[in-house]
């Protein structure tokens, strides 16, 4: 019997893992994770999760005996190499597992912060329910709490923990990677009024502490007290398994328009793969639950001998102090934006040009902008400015 095997049970394995069944794959499919328990998302951990008002069953994929049901075998364990000439994969407790498919669903991981003090107690970052867990007690006891990194897990994180903090930020606005200005204006204004205290354009040279984290010192030589410090400073895809097994590697692991990586045996979805992203125009790897189950999804289709080239929208989503963020396309390389709806009231969508035609739409509380922008993108994936203005920059009129 054919064996598909998926290492890592994250967001895309699992999507991988479901969507064989879905499309009938009636060999064995088996999902390898190195972390406790039940496959589970990672979204609440930076909100409702962290703020205690959703627990483990709003974190879990699907129930235990869904897996039983699907015939999905679920092994605990970390994959330490994959042995391509022999077709399978070696975990670190020295059992191996045969492959005839592989997928490589390994997620990213935390960016350590390059300065001294780096490891002292009390210095945290978020990827993990166990991160997240550790992080939730430590918040009940900080007096001082420090957020290093303005994207999107730094912000909700501040969000959501309850008090006031600062937010150190080397670039001169919030979420500078994947925001316009005109969507980190507001979001700063947000915390700001809620009592949070952002510090743009600083980065950290050092934390210090006896044993312990007591300070932060800044770039500028300034100083935080700070006895709980988060560190959101991005991720570094997890390749090494693929590096090691002489599979093309560049700011994650290398795959073509059907997911598959330099070995035609062999696959990779979700946060680790740098794939040709059809609306950005480039190799592009992505972090978003949109990016992990599409991919998983089209994985699985070209597995079951159904290949399609992956061309889905990026979109991705925030919650941060009562306002949801949704964002559809690719904001990269936009030159011109238009701003419609109430941005006084915070709802409002910002649309983003890049060459005269509609790169990205990013909707602050403002719903069914999203849908609209997805549904435009849907009927015309390149929508053109001048249509736009034609209907007033209004993105339903505009595919209707
Ligand atoms: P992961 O979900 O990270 O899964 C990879 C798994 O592989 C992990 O369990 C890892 O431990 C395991 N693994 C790695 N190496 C091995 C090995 N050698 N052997 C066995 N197992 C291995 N996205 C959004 O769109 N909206 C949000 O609001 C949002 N919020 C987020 C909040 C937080 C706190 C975090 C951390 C992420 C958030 N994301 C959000 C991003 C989203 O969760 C990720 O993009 C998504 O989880 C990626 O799925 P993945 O399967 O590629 O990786």
């Amino acid at each position: 019997m054919e064996t598909v095997l998926v290492v890592g049970a994250g967001q895309s394995g699992f999507g991988v893992a479901t969507s064989l069944r879905d499309k009938g794959f009636d060999g064995r499919v088996v999902l390898i994770g190195d972390e406790p328990g039940l496959p589970y998302q990672r979204p609440p951990l930076s909100k409702g999760y962290l703020a205690g008002t959703a627990g483990d069953a709003q974190l879990r994929l699907r129930p235990e005996d869904f897996f039983a049901e699907k015939g999905i075998e679920l092994i605990p364990g970390r994959v330490a190499s994959v042995d391509r000439d022999g077709a399978k994969v070696v975990l670190e407790d020295g059992s191996a597992h045969e492959y005839d498919h592989l997928v490589l669903a390994t997620g990213a991981a935390n960016r350590v912060l390059p300065v001294p003090g780096s490891t002292l107690d009390g210095v945290f970052t978020l990827r993990t329910k166990d991160d997240a867990d550790v992080l939730r007690a430590a918040l009940e006891n900080a007096e001082n709490v420090v957020v290093v990194g303005g994207g999107f897990i730094g912000l909700e994180f501040a969000a959501h923990a309850g008090r006031p903090v600062t937010i150190v930020e080397a670039q001169d606005r919030l979420m500078a990677r994947v925001a316009t200005p005109e969507v980190s204006a507001y979001f700063a204004a947000l915390h700001e009024g809620a009592g949070h205290t952002i510090l743009l354009g600083k980065g950290v040279a050092a934390l210090h502490g006896d044993g312990r984290v007591a300070e932060v010192e800044l770039s500028d030589g300034g100083r935080l007290p700070a006895d709980l410090v988060l560190v959101g400073v991005g991720v570094e895809p997890r390749t090494r398994l693929a590096e090691e097994a002489g599979l093309a590697v560049a700011n994650g692991v290398v795959v073509d328009e059907h997911l598959r990586t330099s070995d035609p045996k062999i696959s990779a979805v979700g946060d680790c793969a740098n794939f040709p992203c059809v609306q950005a125009g480039t190799a592009t790897r992505l972090e978003s639950v949109q990016n992990a189950v599409d991919q998983g999804r089209a994985a699985a289709a070209a597995i079951a001998g159904e290949p399609a080239p992956y061309d889905s929208l990026p979109w991705f989503w925030t919650d941060q102090l009562g306002a949801k963020l949704q964002i559809a396309g690719i904001l990269t390389g936009a030159e011109k934006v238009v701003v419609t709806g109430d941005r006084e009231g915070g709802k409002f969508s910002v649309l983003s040009f890049r060459d005269g035609v509609l790169a990205g739409v990013e909707s602050v509380n403002r719903p069914p902008d999203h849908i609209a922008a997805r549904r435009l993108f849907a009927a015309d994936p390149a929508p053109r400015f001048e249509t736009l203005e034609a209907n007033g920059f209004d993105l339903k009129a505009t595919f209707a």
